[in-house]
């Protein structure tokens, strides 16, 4: 059976949108980033990557269960999940195993797997996942460099991302076609 794996963050909803809200808590500032510079917002509070590492781990409960679905996302999860072997692949630390269970529970949202890893490519190789759907420009590149089809969630930061390989999807309504074009079946 056709073999699909879906990203969590920023591709299956808005954890810029829940993390800014939660760090602006935490800081007192009260940030609304630009689309332009959403990929690296916590450079606004002033942090680098590590600083923004500390802040996340401390308020990752808060940040993974106060967010949510991006529209028709769980009506487009439901439908897949009904067709295709459907894997959840976070690179979320294990750390927030059980709020993602929860909310993923809170939301209705239906898997047959999931998986805490950031070597995603590897476990594309090794699972069989014919698909991944990720908003991430790294996987992306590693990807389609490697002839791997990867469907990218569209970002304001990785719109410069353009692969033969890539599939591009503006909403979550329109996942269903390009998975129809990706392996050539109807659906
Ligand atoms: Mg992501």
């Amino acid at each position: 059976m056709y073999h699909i794996a879906i990203d969590l963050d920023n591709t299956l909803l808005d954890t810029s949108k829940a993390c800014i809200t939660q760090f602006n808590k935490l800081t007192g500032i009260d940030l609304f980033p630009t689309d332009e510079n959403y990929y690296r917002y916590y450079e606004f509070y002033g942090w680098n990557e590590e600083m923004y590492e500390v802040a996340y781990k401390q308020m990752g409960n808060e940040i993974h269960w106060e967010s949510d679905p991006y529209p028709y996302a769980v009506e487009v999860v439901k439908h897949l999940f009904q067709r295709y072997q459907l894997t959840i692949l976070t690179a979320r630390p294990d750390l927030f195993y059980d709020v993602t269970l929860k909310w993923l529970q809170l939301h209705d949202i239906p898997f047959h797997d999931i998986m805490f890893e950031r070597e995603k490519f590897r476990i594309c190789e090794s699972h069989n996942i014919d698909l991944l759907i990720d908003d991430a420009p790294h996987y992306a590149e590693e990807f389609s460099s490697k002839g791997r089809k990867f469907m990218i969630m569209d970002q304001p930061y990785n719109r410069n991302i353009n692969h033969d390989l890539i599939h591009r999807v503006n909403e979550w309504k329109d996942v269903i076609g390009i998975i129809a074009e990706c392996h050539g079946t109807r659906v």
